[in-house]
C-alpha cells in the first residue's frame, strides 16, 4: 500500500473544526438505551454514534450483544439525530446486515484483526464499498499484522480508510487495561501519514480516570480523531462498565482537551515542536520502564548469587558487558564516553539492588 492522500478524502469531506469524535456505548443494550444516549451525543463534537452489537467476548458468559435487532436501533438514531452510525464487523454474514441497515462506517474488532482469514472474508464482503472502514490494531503488539489489515482492504477496493489505536493486551496488568505501545501508531503514522489515525483511549484505559489524558496524548501526537465509550449510566452498562463516560463528561473533555489548529508559520512551528517533545516523552517513559525491569531482573541475580555465596561484582562480565554495548552504541551513533557514563552509573544501580537483596 502506497501513501496515498485518497486514504484521507473521507475525513477531508466531513469539514470537522476538530478532530473527529465518535462516541456511543460499548454495546447497545436496548432500544431507548441507545437512542437516549444518541440524543445526549447530538449537541456534543460526537459527530458518529458507535454502538457494538455483537460483542467478541474474551471469554464466555458475558453479554454477547443484542445481534442484528440492534441495527434497527442504530437506524432509527441516526434517523432522530443526523449522527453518522458505527458497529463492529466480524465476518461476512455481519457486513451484510449492517449495509442492509445502512450503517456508515463499520469498525474492525482487535480480535478480529489479528486473523488474515476472517480481515481476508470481510475485505471480500465489502469489495469497492464506498463505506468507511476502520481497523483497530490487533490484540498482539504486531505493527505488519495491522498494516496487513489496512492493506487487504484497500486491495479489494475499499478507499475510505482508517486507523483505531485501542492498545495492546499484556500478560502482566498494569495500569492500563491494554498497554498503550505509542511507539507502535507513531512508527505507523511516519510510514503512512495519510492514513487517518483515531485513539480508543476507553479500551486502552480500562477505566474513565484515565481517559481524558490518553485523549490529550493522541492530539499532542497528531491523531485524527478519538473514539470514547459513552452511556448514560456508566456504572450500570451492561460491558465495560467501568471505563464508559456519560455524555456529559465527554462534552467536557472536549472543551478542556487542547486542540492543536495547523495555521501559519509560528502555530505550525509550535505544534511540530508540541509532537516532537510527546514523542520524547514517550521514549522516556519507555526508557525508565525498561531500566526499571532491568534492576527487577539484577534482584533475581542478588538472589541467586546470595544462595551459591558468589560476590556482587564480577570484574569480567561487567567488561564484556561493557564492550559490547559500545559496539552496539556505535551502530546509533552514540559516542564510547557516553555509553561509559550511562553504563557505569546502571552499573552501579544494578549493584546497589543486588546488595540489597544480599545484604538487606
Ligand atoms: C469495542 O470497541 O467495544 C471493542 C470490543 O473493542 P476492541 O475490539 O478494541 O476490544
Ligand atoms: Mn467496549
Amino acid at each position: 500500500m502506497e501513501n496515498k492522500k485518497e486514504l484521507r478524502t473521507w475525513l477531508n469531506k466531513m469539514e470537522l473544526a476538530h478532530p473527529l469524535v465518535i462516541a456511543g456505548p460499548c454495546s447497545a443494550e436496548t432500544e431507548s438505551q441507545l437512542l437516549k444516549i444518541a440524543h445526549q451525543l447530538k449537541d456534543t463534537d460526537a459527530t458518529v454514534l458507535r454502538a457494538g452489537i455483537w460483542k467478541p467476548r474474551t471469554r464466555p458468559g458475558n453479554f454477547e450483544g443484542v445481534g442484528a435487532l440492534g441495527l434497527k436501533w442504530l437506524q432509527k438514531a441516526k434517523e432522530e439525530t443526523g449522527m453518522l452510525t458505527t458497529t463492529e464487523v466480524a465476518n461476512a454474514n455481519h457486513v451484510d446486515l449492517a449495509l442492509k441497515h445502512d450503517v456508515d462506517i463499520l469498525w474492525i474488532g482487535a480480535r478480529t484483526t489479528v486473523s488474515p482469514f476472517i480481515v481476508q472474508e470481510i475485505a471480500d464482503a465489502l469489495k469497492g464499498t464506498d463505506k468507511i472502514v476502520l481497523i483497530k490494531n490487533p490484540v498482539n503488539p504486531d505493527l505488519a499484522l495491522w498494516l496487513g489489515a489496512v492493506e487487504r482492504f484497500y486491495t479489494a477496493d475499499v478507499k475510505n480508510l482508517g486507523v483505531i489505536h485501542r492498545g495492546f493486551s499484556t500478560y502482566e496488568k498494569n495500569t492500563y487495561r491494554n498497554n498503550p505501545e505509542w511507539q507502535i501508531p507513531i512508527d505507523l503514522q511516519n510510514k503512512f501519514p495519510d492514513l487517518p489515525l483515531i485513539l480508543d483511549p476507553s479500551h486502552i484505559a480500562g477505566r474513565r480516570d484515565l481517559i481524558f489524558d490518553l485523549c490529550q496524548t493522541g492530539l499532542d501526537l497528531n491523531y485524527d480523531g478519538i473514539m470514547v465509550e459513552t452511556h448514560y449510566d456508566p456504572d450500570n452498562a451492561w460491558s465495560d462498565a467501568a471505563q464508559q463516560i456519560t455524555p456529559e463528561t465527554l462534552a467536557q473533555m472536549t472543551v478542556d482537551l487542547k486542540i492543536r489548529v495547523e495555521e501559519g508559520d509560528e502555530v505550525e512551528f509550535k505544534n511540530k515542536l508540541n509532537t516532537l517533545r510527546t514523542k520524547i516523552d514517550v521514549m522516556d517513559h519507555q526508557l525508565i520502564e525498561t531500566l526499571g525491569k532491568r534492576m527487577r531482573i539484577a534482584d533475581e541475580i542478588g538472589g541467586l548469587k546470595k544462595k551459591q555465596n558468589v560476590s556482587i561484582l564480577q570484574t569480567r562480565r561487567w567488561n564484556e558487558v561493557l564492550g559490547k554495548m559500545i559496539l552496539e552504541g556505535e551502530e546509533y551513533k552514540l559516542s564510547e564516553e557516553f555509553i561509559l557514563k550511562i553504563y557505569k552509573a546502571i552499573h552501579q544501580e544494578s549493584i546497589n539492588h543486588q546488595k540489597k537483596v544480599i545484604i538487606g
